[in-house]
């Protein structure tokens, strides 16, 4: 249980299973051939697992590569010590290159004008940039449409001061469209291949998240780059991998209050009491990115039990109606995780905030200390 040295006066936290952490790693090794490296993204504070710790714990794992969304994700990790390479996924302006080499970064690239910038920028300070190249072939964000790659890739070979270190591309459907994902496979392979006949081999070629690791083996090349699963969520379910939620969310029990029937709980009086009962406060609330649509809806642990939020989730608070149930100031709540013989996912409260597990865990805020556990 960690103390106010550890999260301060206000008694809300995310615990860190490290542990369960690596757990997930090494069922993902298990997963890949091994010669094939693993890039774990590490963006979003680790999907919201705290960074530094989540990457420390990677790094001793045998972890190949960290993926960022930005230089400054970057910069933390170096500054934290981090020594494994990094790869920025992110785009970046030309303006911003000199970070790159201070804190030897590998950055995305797809087009000759960036490109071109960075080649210059390494001939002036007389180093090598490292680039993987993105291509798109069909998630239609940041990258260098799939018939135009390869004429790219020559002219970035043709830069003297960049390293061509990777080539990837990112599925748009991995989940559901099983058709248009092996389309998107074929077309990676087929510009692989080509650029292999004509001699360029690039030692990194990567494809696969979360889902191509796990439902498209023919996806992974030499590298794969899970983010979800390596917290030990499910991007759907019924997936055959043995995995261990790392994340749980808790509090506790800041309030209790016996109220009689009719007693109307929170703004807008969404909830009022069908009976005498106990209503408990919680401190916690949608300014630590807890969802407030799920008012009324989500699920919380007491005491082993299950209860539900009543009323709307406020900015702070929510209020927890537990019955005849002997709860008392201090008692535990967990919001997400296991408590006795029961267990909230986060997967459960994205159904019913009708979202992902991603933008549950990246979304919970900086006002909520990640405590690691192990
Ligand atoms: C975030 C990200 C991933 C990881 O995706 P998951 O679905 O979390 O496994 C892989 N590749 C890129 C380019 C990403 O931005």
């Amino acid at each position: 249980m960690p103390t106010a040295k550890h999260i301060g006066y206000r008694p809300t936290w995310a615990e860190i299973n490290l542990n369960n952490l690596e757990h997930n790693f090494l069922r993902i090794k298990e997963r890949i051939s091994c010669g094939t490296k693993i890039l774990v993204t590490v963006k979003a504070d680790a999907y919201g697992h705290g960074l530094i710790p989540t990457s420390e714990k990677l790094e001793s794992c045998g972890v190949d590569f960290l993926g960022v969304a930005s230089i400054d994700e970057g910069i933390a990790l170096r500054k934290a010590g981090i020594k494994s390479p990094i790869l920025v996924l992110g785009l970046i302006l030309k303006d911003h290159l000199s970070p790159l080499f201070e804190y030897d970064l590998t950055i995305s690239v797809c087009d000759e004008e960036l490109s071109a910038a960075l080649n210059n920028k390494a001939r002036l300070l007389r180093k090598k940039a490292k680039v993987h190249i993105k291509v798109d072939t069909g998630m239609g964000r940041i990258g260098i449409l799939h018939y135009d790659a390869h004429k790219l890739v020559r002219k970035i070979y043709g830069f003297k001061h960049i390293k061509v270190e990777g080539i990837f591309t990112h599925f748009a459907f991995a989940d559901i469209n099983k058709k248009f994902t092996f389309y998107q496979i074929d077309l990676f392979d087929a510009l692989i291949q080509r650029l292999a006949a004509e001699g360029i081999a690039i030692p990194l070629v990567h494809a696969a998240n979360s889902m191509g690791i796990l439902n498209y083996r023919h996806s992974h090349f030499n590298m794969v780059r899970p983010g979800l699963v390596i917290y030990g969520l499910y991007p759907k379910g019924n997936l055959k991998i043995s995995l261990k939620p790392v994340l749980s969310l808790k509090t506790k029990v800041i309030f209790v209050k016996n109220v009689p029937a009719g007693c109307g709980i929170s703004y807008g009086h969404e909830y009022v009491t069908p009976r005498p009962t106990r209503v408990v406060t919680l401190p916690i609330g949608y300014g630590d990115g807890y969802p407030r649509n799920l008012s009324n809806k989500a699920p919380v642990l007491i005491g082993g039990k299950r209860f539900r939020i009543c009323g709307r989730i406020c900015m702070d608070q929510i209020m927890v109606d537990v019955g005849k149930a002997a709860v008392k100031i201090g008692d535990e709540a967990v919001l997400i995780g296991a408590q006795g013989k029961n267990m909230i996912t986060t997967e459960e409260l994205a159904d019913l905030s009708k979202t992902i597990p991603y933008e549950i865990v990246c979304g919970l805020g900086s006002r909520i200390p990640r405590v690691s556990v192990f």
